[in-house]
């Protein structure tokens, strides 16, 4: 049996994303410390708040302030906290109805273990120390014995504070405005197993070479393989070498620059279907001014050292491959 290969694979979508005025109100509240939902048309109020009435899809903009003690509706157990989670130790993730609000807020509830917490216990906020307008402004929520709280003024602020906390580090940031944007950063961890076919497609390419499946079936060359073919359902396990060189089938222009790809503006990125090969696999295109990379283009891989994969593909100076010998595999 050949090693069974794995690897850590980070799939990141760090994005910037803007705030409407209700979002914004929202988190610039909780850099004050202060909770705010919305009303919706049937009275309800809204926490945290939406843009959009839950039911008619209206517009709502009418802000309330809400407590910071609450209650909770229910909960799960976390016994594993992963990194980049609210807290370190165990804890319980739990829907948490702020006094005053109508509905649940998701948010983290530090407690000495799973038996302590059970629905209908109160808690209430505990805040960051530093706040900049964001989720985690609230650390999290805590048990808190208290009844449960009135209803809610619009912006009185008669919730604000009422335990015991002083008010002193209220909004360092209250001169920096409002909070007019976050920066969201989603982040997936895996440990990624290929699996026999990707195994020995990866191997293969140590060599430098591109070993790619052919269906018993239909007799489709995969490149990179998957194990089976897709359209017969069948295993797939004679092993067919293909390219080096290929040809571009299709291409498109990349103008936005990624994060820790050392590459400029404008390059292409294109699918290339190898000699051999009954699929189009994808890479960068170098070696050409990006206005002159077309549809049949004839390509070579560039290796760097120690790479396990091409670097990109370029020009190889054959004649523009025809049409009708790549239209299937667009
Ligand atoms: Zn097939």
């Amino acid at each position: 049996m050949p090693e069974v290969l794995t690897a850590p694979l980070v799939v990141e979508f760090p994005f910037t994303r803007s705030l409407g005025p209700v979002q914004s109100a929202f988190l610039t509240g909780l850099r004050a410390r202060t909770v705010l939902g919305v009303r919706a048309s049937d009275g309800r109020v809204v926490v945290p708040p939406t843009e959009y009435d839950p039911v008619t899809a209206e517009e709502i903009r009418e802000l309330v302030e809400v407590g910071t003690t609450g209650t909770v509706t229910t909960w799960a157990w976390n016994a594993r906290p992963r990194p980049g989670q609210p807290l370190g130790t165990p804890f319980a993730w739990a829907l948490v109805t702020l006094d005053g609000a109508d509905t649940a807020l998701l948010h983290a509830l530090d407690a000495p273990g799973a038996e302590s917490v059970h629905s209908g216990m109160r808690v209430r906020i505990r805040w960051a120390e530093e706040r900049t307008g964001a989720i985690t402004d609230i650390a999290c929520f805590e048990p808190y014995d208290s009844e449960p709280g009135r209803q809610p003024t619009a912006h009185s602020g008669e919730f604000a504070d009422t335990d015991t906390e002083t008010n002193a580090d209220t909004d360092a940031n209250a001169d920096a405005g409002p909070v007019t944007g976050i920066i969201a950063p989603a982040r997936l961890d895996y440990t990624y197993a290929p699996g026999r076919a990707q195994s020995r497609y990866l191997n293969a390419l140590v060599d430098r070479r591109t070993v790619g499946e052919r269906c018993p079936a239909c007799r489709k060359v995969y490149v990179p393989p998957r194990g089976a073919c897709p359209t017969c359902g069948v295993a797939t396990d004679e092993q067919v070498e293909a390219g080096p060189n290929g040809t571009v089938t299709t291409f498109c222009i990349v103008n936005i620059k990624a994060r820790n790809l050392d590459i400029e503006v404008p390059y292409v990125y294109a699918h290339i279907a190898l000699d051999g090969a009954d699929l189009a696999l994808h890479a960068r295109i170098g070696g050409i001014p990006y206005d002159q990379v077309r549809m049949g283009l004839r390509v070579a891989p560039v290796w760097t050292e120690g790479a396990r994969f091409p670097d990109h593909y370029r020009p190889t100076g054959e004649p523009d491959a025809d049409y009708d010998s790549y239209k299937e595999l667009i």
